[in-house]
């Protein structure tokens, strides 16, 4: 595929990230700066370049969502529109991922293709700014008539941040002028003295923060501030789900944790940073932050998932984490990584990169086939019955998705997954005055300038997380002491950093000379996870990880046909190693599958040992229907 690619070198592009706060204590580093250049994280983004961009784009116009536009034109939208009210979303986030890449990479066909989509969405922008292909046209309801469901300002929101990353990349086009005259239109017409309400779907407030920055135009932070200090206030109408189902409940400065819909709840909270970091609003930075951590503590899962409720897509209680009933839409968690990476910046706090490796490996990573054909959008942690193979020529309905599936009728996550990892690169690392911060052990090349303006690089040579050892060679360095910091994963009991201990952060401050190598050992030997027993659902298992991945059981590794539900694990032998994920000693137990399930505790009757091979979580469904679980219930 690759050759019918033409690459031209890209200009360097000093903004080419996607956030840019005006301050805080790190700096993201631009993607001209760090460039993967092997390993796993390398090659999902190969793959996602070459085949999981085209493969949205192909059907975006086979769904007729690209068409959408092209009807608004014609004027026939009314009578032959298709796809949900959000599907303008979903162009705007495939232009998004394509910007990133042809920013990357230099891709001239994507290019094109860009410039192609934008000139249709340009004929479909009306007069005024206005652009939405499910409102407000003869035969249509009319605009902004339904704020709580229509999603309008949402798909201004994907529309701007496809627009900020195009910007960004060195591209001041069409694309950028649509989504201006779109911000424009949404100040005019939402500002102080307009419709004094907020959209039900989050997004545009990180939205308009981005575009303030990329283009220093203060009234779209302005509107940002208003929207984020708007919702709480019972704007919205009340629903069947309660108003805390679109974060309408309590004011963002009041709330305790992160609650209703999942994905909502995390753009709300990552344009609320972006509006404190930009106003210097410490209030409501802290606010959220507590919110975050409160969340993590209490209503997350061991992927980095988020998401307990099917039916609303909602966060569950504290600690209400099924793992069968687990939601883990994917793009929560592209989404929980948007709030961990904004707060990283703003407070310097190096164990947010703990919450964006897990949540990268185990539900971004998770979502793709390997071929990068299909998707999952939800991600339970156990699946009791083995699901049904999808058809790679027909739309899933989402709730029924078994196994991973080409495309929704509700598409948000395959779009979510290609934007973040056509930009990955971005998250690598940071800058500060004096220092550089590795996050994340990906085989990768960086050389950026330090904000004291000294030159550095670095050279990530690794197979992590395959096995722990990490070397970094210094490439380029001052002849001044600066420092380098890596973050030591809180798993990694035993890490060292040339041979010396190292937790939470090792930071080494010296003058680095070029050839210089650094070497890291993180112990990513399997290990056995337990749960804060208020987790009641998972109460009497566990869960074994390696490294930063979550391993599970699949029914294809079990002998004579079991089920992951007739295997208990035996804790008392030793895990082994076994490829990248874990070798278990299991015991098969017999149920009684026709009598009442209950009676006085005892014992499970354990008929014979068995091996259990345990995978990377994120590689579960590769090889058909099975059945799956990560917490397995423990033997004794
Ligand atoms: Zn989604």
């Amino acid at each position: 595929m690759t050759t019918m690619h033409n690459h031209v070198p890209a200009p360097r592009l000093a903004d080419a990230r996607p956030v840019v706060p005006a301050t805080g204590a790190l700096t993201p580093l631009p993607l001209d700066d760090v460039r993967l250049t092997g390993g796993f994280w390398a090659e999902r983004q190969r793959i996602n370049g070459e085949v999981s961009i085209d493969h949205c784009d192909h059907w975006e116009q086979r769904v007729g969502w690209i068409d959408n536009f092209r009807a608004a034109v014609d004027g026939t939208v009314a009578e032959t529109r298709t796809g949900r009210e959000f599907s303008d979303s979903d162009v705007y986030k495939l232009i998004e991922a394509m910007a990133w890449e042809v920013g990357r990479t230099g891709d001239e066909r994507l290019d094109a293709r860009i410039h192609e989509l934008a000139a249709l969405i340009g004929e479909a922008q009306e007069a005024d700014g206005y652009l939405n292909t499910r409102f407000g046209r003869p035969g249509q309801e009319p605009r902004y008539s339904d704020l709580a469901w229509g999603h309008e300002l949402y798909c201004y929101g994907h529309l701007i941040q496809a627009a900020v990353a195009r910007l960004r990349t060195g591209h001041d086009d069409e694309l950028v002028a649509i989504a201006r005259r779109a911000a424009d239109h949404v100040c005019d017409v939402f500002g102080v003295g307009g419709i004094e309400s907020v959209c039900g779907h989050p997004v545009v407030e990180p939205a308009l923060v981005e575009l303030y920055r990329a283009t220093g135009e203060r009234r779209y932070l302005d509107q940002a501030t208003l929207f984020v200090d708007r919702r709480g206030h019972g704007t919205l109408p009340d629903i069947e789900f309660g108003r805390a189902y679109y974060q309408d409940d309590v004011p963002i400065r009041d709330a305790e944790v992160l609650r209703g819909h999942s994905v909502r709840a995390l753009y709300l909270a990552a344009g609320a940073i972006d509006v404190a970091v930009e106003t210097q609003d410490d209030v409501l930075l802290d606010a959220v932050e507590h919110q975050y951590r409160t969340t993590l503590a209490r209503r997350t899962y061991l992927t980095g998932g988020m998401g307990s409720h099917h039916q609303d897509e909602a966060f569950g209680d504290d600690y209400e984490l099924p793992p069968d009933r687990a939601y883990c839409e994917t793009c929560a968690g592209v989404a929980s990584i948007m709030v961990a990476w904004r707060l990283m910046l703003a407070t310097g706090d190096l164990s947010y990169g703990d919450v964006v490796e897990r949540t990268l490996f185990n539900v971004v990573a998770a979502s793709p086939s390997a071929d990068g054909r299909a998707f999952f959008y939800t991600n339970p942690l156990h699946k009791r019955v083995p699901g049904a193979t999808a058809d790679p020529d027909t739309v899933s309905p989402r709730a029924l998705a078994q196994l991973r599936a080409p495309w929704f009728e509700v598409s948000c996550c395959p779009t979510n997954v290609a934007r973040t990892l056509a930009s990955l690169g971005g998250y690598l690392a940071t800058t500060s005055d004096n220092g550089l911060q590795l996050h994340h052990y990906a085989q990768c090349e960086i050389s950026t300038t330090l904000g004291d303006g000294r030159q550095v690089g670095l050279e990530v040579r690794t197979r992590y997380p395959e096995d722990g050892h990490v070397v970094l060679v210094v490439t380029q360095t001052a002849d001044t002491p600066w420092e380098l910091a890596l973050r030591i994963p809180a798993w990694a009991t035993g890490a060292t950093v040339d041979g010396a201990p190292a937790t939470d952060v090792a930071r080494l401050w010296r003058v680095f000379e070029v050839g210089e190598e650094i070497h890291v050992e993180l112990p990513v030997a399997p290990r056995l996870t337990a749960a804060d027993t208020r987790v009641d659902a998972v109460r009497g298992t566990v869960a074994v990880e390696r490294g930063p991945l979550v391993l599970c059981a699949e029914s294809v590794d079990l002998p004579d046909d079991l089920q992951v539900d007739e295997v208990l694990i035996d804790t008392t032998v030793p895990l082994q190693d076994h490829g990248h994920g874990a070798r278990a000693s299991g015991w098969v137990v017999e149920h009684d599958d026709t009598s009442w399930p209950y009676g006085p505790p005892v014992s499970l009757p354990r008929s014979r040992q068995v091996d259990l091979v345990l995978i990377p979580y994120r590689e579960w469904a590769n090889r058909g229907p099975s059945t799956m679980r990560v917490w397995i219930p423990t033997a004794g």
